[in-house]
């Protein structure tokens, strides 16, 4: 038995300026891939491996096999094939079974690296020209002659060949391969990763009875097997831990983030069922099953003290607002406030009109207030400043806005219920904000805080909404109103361009509407960078302006000469899209060329047609949002699709769109398809991949809400595990996640 010593020179937090092996050159390429420091190298986990821990006697050797040779090198040297100006490093090798050539492709500097005489390990696939040879194999140098005994094959008993193969780093042993940038191999990386691995202690900080009852393995040892497995099974015990740890910190988070809430105050909103109930009957459709469960369950919660924190969850065209209208008429009745939040103005104004409508029979004062315009249901014209001022006093019991409800200015006497309207949209950062600004009651009672309902049309699988969801309660709508038709979609080929927009016009005749989407102009230069967003916004705004106004042209010029056409996007002012809109609503448009600022919650049951130029470039789910804009009425509605793309990836998602109809469905497939890290956006949420691919685990995902639910029910603030409220407080500042 041989033992090994190990100094301990490194901690997780040192930096990698610290490890002496790691010249400077090499630290600013490793900062290409987020690099700092130790913990950083350890968690750039491979994304797959090669399995190389086949090592066979060179007689043995079959073609097409990938297989380890272990032997001395008799001959090497390098060739130039003038014709493909190329040099073929070439080396023959052998064992005492017989001899191998081996062949390296523009390598010419393996020479120096591999000596005539030398002990190597070769690993590769084995191919043939005229006789067998090992093509562009993985090497590494053996230690020589004299440890001879434990290397060769044949003489080596069981503990001395495991001990051979722990010692090799890229060959003869289940090899990692790494994300890589330039100058950084997947070689450079095991190399460094084996010493720093060497010389490392990692504190667990998973309390010892979760690892026991979970059968987790310590974490020095699944960080160790993440790079050097010596089996596939040590690589998934090894990722079941590491995601274990994702999990369970996220759990941790949001469970700890539910007991404050719960532990905070909010006003009691009385529920009146006779007052709901001859609303409802006054509506001019049936309630479904759905929205009917979902409107009682906030009206239940909102009638407690303890504030809500619901997500309501439904499809487009699902029926959200008349749910959420419902708690926000209970809420005014009451005598309190409620705040109705959009993303965009457009939005914010269609629910102050659709709220409008709904309560047009109850005496209730009712706001709309955006950056640059505001309005109000009552007799006379008010100006910002006089809302302002009546929203503070309590006059007005409902406000429908966009972020504009959430500046300073802005005070509100009672707020009782804040609603957020696709949520998702809204930026991490405004989200948090909301919540807290939004609480900011001037009021006799400071510490109640509003119940808060959030909407979105993005329905989060069931998996991962367990995940990252944790702590909000989830009411789903997941039927459309029985009136509904199915819409029709169509993947539509270029040649059948004519056709479609004959099909238009024979729509516009029946006096329904049509929708053309248009995607941004393509440009490469145009690729996202984590620091470019807020500038990437601006120009993607930009370049989707410039499609969208040459469509317009050619429809408006040489399609459609006859019909009127609008065109909408971003960079309008607000006004004039407030313009657009209400001429397309009123139906004295009849195509309404937009870019994706569409996309959002737009409802004009009349439109039949969404045309969608590009569809390719879109998401899944956003393409399903912009189909949601049609079939919203009784009318037969048409979604065609037009591709300029010929990957099969895209025809793939695209046909997902054909063959599925509910938004659950879909990002069911789409997380097949993507995988949970492009779902949720890997760089957006701080989380790494291999914890993504976690979040789907229904099972581990379900066991680590269970135990960050036991250990902060018994240790709130975690003072009994201290390794494990500071690994929180460090996670907390990376985690993006709702
Ligand atoms: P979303 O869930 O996408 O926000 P909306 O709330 O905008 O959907 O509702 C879509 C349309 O369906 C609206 O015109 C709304 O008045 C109508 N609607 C809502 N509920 C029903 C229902 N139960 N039956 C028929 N139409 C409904
Ligand atoms: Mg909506």
């Amino acid at each position: 038995m041989r033992f090994k010593f190990y100094i301990i020179l490194y901690s997780l937090s040192s930096p990698i300026q610290s490890v002496s092996r790691v010249a400077p050159a090499y630290q600013k390429r490793l900062l290409k891939l987020g690099i700092k420091n130790v913990r950083d190298l350890l968690y750039h986990f491979p994304f797959r491996y090669d399995d190389f821990s086949k090592i066979i006697s060179i007689v043995d050797l079959k073609l097409n096999e990938t297989a380890t040779i272990q032997g001395e090198v008799t001959e090497i040297e390098n060739i130039k094939t003038w014709k493909k100006k190329m040099t073929v490093t070439q080396a023959f090798v052998c064992d005492k079974t017989g001899m191998i050539k081996a062949v390296w492709f523009n390598q010419p500097y393996l020479i120096d690296q591999i000596k005539e005489g030398s002990r190597i390990s070769l690993s590769g696939k084995i191919a043939f020209d005229g006789v067998l040879f090992i093509s562009n194999p993985a090497y590494e140098r053996l230690p020589p002659a004299a440890d001879r005994q434990t290397m060769d094959n044949e003489s080596r008993t069981t503990s001395d060949k495991r001990f051979a193969i722990r010692d090799l780093r890229h060959t003869g042993r289940i090899v990692p391969i790494y994300p890589e940038t330039s100058g950084i191999t997947s070689r450079y990386l095991r190399y460094i990763i084996q010493i720093i691995l060497s010389s490392c202690f990692i504190e667990d900080w998973l309390p010892q009875e979760i690892k026991k009852s979970k059968n987790l393995p310590d974490l020095n040892e699944a960080i160790k097997k993440i790079h050097f497995p010596d089996s596939f099974q040590e690589i998934s015990r090894a990722k079941r831990r590491l995601g274990f740890d994702e999990l369970f910190s996220i759990q941790l988070v949001s469970v700890r983030q539910k007991f404050q809430w719960q532990k905070q105050r909010a006003p009691g909103i009385e529920f009146n069922q006779p007052l709901i109930k001859n609303f409802v009957d006054g509506l001019p459709f049936k309630l479904t099953d759905a929205q009917r469960t979902a409107a009682w369950e906030i009206l239940n919660d909102i009638s407690k003290t303890v504030p809500m924190n619901r997500l309501l969850e439904g499809d487009v065209g699902s029926g959200k607002t008349v749910v959420a209208a419902i708690a926000a008429l209970q809420t005014a009745f009451d005598g309190k406030q409620a705040a109705f939040m959009a993303p965009t103005e457009i939005l914010a104004r269609q629910h102050f009109e659709t709220i409008k409508h709904f309560f047009s029979n109850q005496d209730l004062p009712i706001a709309f207030l955006a950056g640059s315009d505001c309005q109000t249901n009552l007799p006379r014209h008010f100006g910002k400043k006089e809302i302002i001022e009546k929203i503070k006093k309590g006059e007005i019991k409902i406000i429908a806005g966009t972020q504009a409800l959430i500046q300073k200015k802005v005070e509100f006497k009672n707020l009782a219920l804040a609603i957020v309207d696709e949520q998702h949209r809204f930026g991490v950062a405004q989200r948090a904000s909301l919540q807290n600004n939004i609480s900011r009651i001037k009021d006799d009672s400071p510490k109640e805080i509003p119940h808060l309902l959030s909407m979105t049309a993005t329905p989060i699988p069931r998996t991962l909404a367990l995940a990252i969801y944790g702590d909000l309660d989830i009411s789903r709508l997941n039927q459309v109103p029985k009136d509904r038709k199915e819409i029709i979609t169509k993947i539509v080929k270029p040649a059948e361009r004519q056709k479609s927009y004959e099909f238009i016009r024979q729509q516009i005749k029946q006096s329904r509407q049509a929708f053309v989407i248009c995607p941004r102009i393509e440009n490469e230069s145009n690729k996202e960078t984590g620091a470019q967003i807020f500038s990437d916004k601006r120009k993607t705004a930009w370049l989707e302006t410039k499609a969208a106004e040459e469509e317009y042209k050619k429809l408006s010029k040489e399609i459609f000469p006859d019909l009127k056409i609008g065109l909408l996007h971003g960079r309008l002012k607000p006004a004039q899209k407030q313009k657009i809109m209400k001429e397309f609503s009123a139906g004295s448009i009849d195509i309404l060329v937009s870019t994706s600022v569409i996309e959002i919650g737009i409802d004009v049951p009349n439109a039949s047609v969404m045309m969608i130029e590009g569809a390719d470039r879109f998401g899944l789910a956003q393409l399903h949002q912009f189909r949601g804009r049609v079939g919203r009425g009784k009318h037969q509605s048409y979604c065609l699709l037009f591709s300029q793309s010929n990957s099969k990836d895209s025809a793939l998602r695209l046909r997902a769109l054909l063959e599925t109809k509910t938004g659950f469905d879909l990002a069911e497939k789409d997380l097949l398809l993507r995988g949970p890290g492009d779902f949720i956006g890997t760089r957006q949420s701080g989380l790494p991949d291999l914890s993504m691919a976690s979040l789907t685990d229904f099972e581990l995902v379900r066991q680590a809400k269970n135990e960050a639910t036991a250990i902060l029910s018994k240790d709130p603030e975690l003072k009994k595990y201290p390794l494990l409220a500071e690994k929180l407080s460090k996670f907390k500042e990376i985690i993006h996640l709702e």
